[in-house]
């Protein structure tokens, strides 16, 4: 009896041994943990289904949204098609410099608008409500959008906005295998660039969820955000105003939806409060004051006294 517990310890060793000889697991690897974002940012993750959800029914309002369905189902049975492009290197990116002049938001209250989901026809009111008031601000396209209005990608371009990278489809980053990531990203930046003559030098993931992985392939600054609107869920320009000017203070990245109606109707009363509070209105590598590291995420910009 004294030597059953070494004879069923062999045992164990010897079915051990046979399960490596067969190839089995050696260790289990957990999958990358997904990295600790602020508050907002974990509720954004919780909402990823209903926000999900509601992309599908808002863009399919649009006359293309058949034609853009096809597309979306085609691309799907290619993607084993799709080119590694990894061994690629990296476009170079360009930046949009703020044509009224260079803003040092270190030393001057700044804000940057960022305008997700679009372009849509109804992003000239946002552009024309910024125009007036000599204001710059980021839209994060993304690829479908772009290929449906690309003179509205170009009108962006070309009024001195900075057009960041959203992924062609909308999808969760942390999703889609490597390959699915780079093809996102690399169809999004060849239709903006088609469009406008220039390749995004940043990226947001969608619904702002990433994680080490995504943080790598995508080889982009990415940014997230500090104000949150909400404006895709209330729907409603007086509350999209009302969270903005509750929630901004200087340096602020501040998270709107173009793809709204009623984020274009709140545009000039957010920019009205805005300037009345001394702030300037700035593209995100301006808050930041540099261009942004590929790989890293930002939030805060610079403001006066940090
Ligand atoms: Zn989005």
């Amino acid at each position: 009896m004294r030597h059953l517990p070494l004879f069923f310890l062999a045992a164990v060793s010897a079915l051990a041994a046979t399960l490596v000889l067969l190839g089995a697991p050696a260790a289990y690897t957990p999958a990358p943990a997904k990295l600790s974002l602020s508050p907002s940012t974990q509720i954004w993750q919780e909402t990823v289904n209903d926000r999900t959800q509601y992309l599908r029914t808002s863009i399919s309002a649009y006359p293309w949204a058949e034609q853009l369905r096809q597309r979306t189902d085609n691309d799907d049975d290619q993607e084993a098609g799709v080119p590694d492009r990894s061994g690629s290197p990296p476009s170079e990116p360009i930046f949009i410099r703020n044509p009224s002049g260079p803003v040092d938001c270190s030393q001057m209250p700044c804000a940057a608008l960022t305008f997700d989901d679009g372009p849509v026809p109804h992003t000239r009111e946002v552009l024309e409500a910024l125009a007036e008031v000599d204001a710059r601000a980021s839209f994060f396209m993304t690829g479908q959008m772009a290929v449906n209005y690309p003179e509205i990608v170009a009108e962006v371009a070309d009024a001195g906005h900075e057009v960041g990278n959203h992924g062609w489809s909308h999808t969760d980053f942390t999703d889609l295998s490597d390959g699915q990531l780079r093809s996102e990203l690399d169809r999004t930046a060849d239709a903006i660039e088609q469009a406008a003559g220039i390749r995004p030098g940043m990226a947001r993931p969608p619904y702002g969820t990433l994680d080490s992985r995504v943080r790598e392939v995508s080889g982009l600054p990415l940014i997230i955000w500090d104000t949150d609107s909400r404006d895709w869920q209330h729907k409603s320009a007086a509350k999209t105003r009302e969270r903005v000017m509750d929630g901004v203070s200087p340096g602020d990245i501040v998270l709107l939806h173009d793809l709204e109606r009623s984020t274009a109707e709140a545009v000039p009363l957010i920019l009205q409060d805005l300037l009345a509070e001394g702030y300037h209105l700035v593209t995100v590598s301006e808050i930041l004051g540099h261009p942004g590291e590929p790989g890293q995420v930002y939030r805060k910009g610079q403001s006066p006294g940090s």
